[in-house]
């Protein structure tokens, strides 16, 4: 009896694992299509510089657009296009699209404006990638200064020695660094000393818990103190309340993204966004006076 529960059970947890599998192949055959199909789509969020009050740049933000599921959030997809490798040329799509609504920017009036993209591990790691960054830079005509790259604690610490040569080729096209998610990962401090990163972003999970927890919040208050004795810049996402704005102005934080401020933004409402509100000078109507 027990030996044939036993069996049945083993066969129930094998028929699970392949309809897993048969799941996974099937996604990744739809990503595949995707990039062919023109289905991913860039958005952009706001980020806000608490120093000027005025508007620091943008997070370009990946979705699926999907058929028949309608917009797809890059967590239910980020992972698969990582394990089939289908994240470089994905990847390469998204710096592509980043020079040219870095483009679109220029052209509303938004002069300079900074776009931060995510990359992933083993893009990151790619032999060839600050080549044809360079190339789309040039092809494009923009410059390195005009981009964040923005790496996980865990990409960081994976390889080090050829994640700190390629930091290095970026670094000199112009490309600023920023660690993402900062206190979730592997954190080793030894990096922020050894690479040459600018910014720090603090993870939403911290922010969103710092009304209610002290531990988050002393995480925070003493992020902020760290990163800037070592002379880089703080931004901290997930600001959706007054509060969270407040506290953070009052601990001097740099920079924040939230969706207190703004949504990632479609390009159409992007468009508006920048001709209704930046450009008039409404925005950021919701910049509490700082008190210093
Ligand atoms: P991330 O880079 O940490 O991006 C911040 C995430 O927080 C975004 O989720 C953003 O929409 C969300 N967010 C912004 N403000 C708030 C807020 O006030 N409250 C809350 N609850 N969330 C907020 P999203 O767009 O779903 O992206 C999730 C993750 O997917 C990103 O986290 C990033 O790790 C990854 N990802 C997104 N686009 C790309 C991409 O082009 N390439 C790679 N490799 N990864 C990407
Ligand atoms: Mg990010
Ligand atoms: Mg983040
Ligand atoms: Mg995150």
């Amino acid at each position: 009896q027990a030996k044939n529960n036993g069996r049945n059970c083993y066969y129930a947890f094998n028929e699970q694992m392949s309809s897993d599998l048969a799941t996974r192949l099937q996604l990744e055959a739809e990503l595949r299509r995707a990039l062919e199909l023109q289905q991913f789509r860039l958005f952009l969020q706001p980020q806000v510089d608490l120093r000027s009050g005025h508007l620091a740049g943008f997070e370009a933000l990946l979705r699926w657009q999907h058929p028949e599921r309608g917009l797809v959030p890059p967590d239910e997809f980020i992972s698969v296009l990582e394990q089939a490798q289908l994240i470089v040329d994905v990847g390469y799509w998204v710096f592509e699209r980043c020079c040219q609504l870095s483009i679109e920017l220029n052209t509303l009036g938004l002069n300079n404006t900074v776009i931060a993209l995510n990359l992933a591990a083993d893009q990151f790691l790619q032999p060839e990638l600050p080549q044809r960054f360079q190339q789309l830079l040039q092809q494009y005509q923009l410059r390195g200064e005009q981009f964040e790259l923005e790496l996980t604690e865990s990409t960081l610490v994976s390889h080090v020695g050829q994640t700190l040569d390629v930091m290095h080729q970026l670094k000199a096209l112009g490309f600023a660094f920023a660690i993402d998610d900062f206190g979730t990962g592997y954190s080793s401090l030894n990096y922020l000393k050894r690479m040459p990163v600018d910014t720090i972003k603090i993870d939403k999970t911290f922010v969103l818990g710092m009304l209610d927890n002290s531990s988050d919040y002393q995480i925070i208050v003493s992020t902020i103190a760290m990163v800037h004795k070592l002379g880089l810049q703080v931004v901290a996402e997930g600001v959706e309340a007054q509060q969270h704005l407040q506290m953070l102005q009052q601990h001097h934080c740099d920079m924040v993204q939230g969706y207190y401020f703004s949504r990632p933004l479609a390009p159409a409402q992007l468009i508006e966004f920048v001709r209704d509100e930046v450009l008039q000078q409404n925005w950021p109507a919701r910049l509490l006076s700082c008190s210093n």
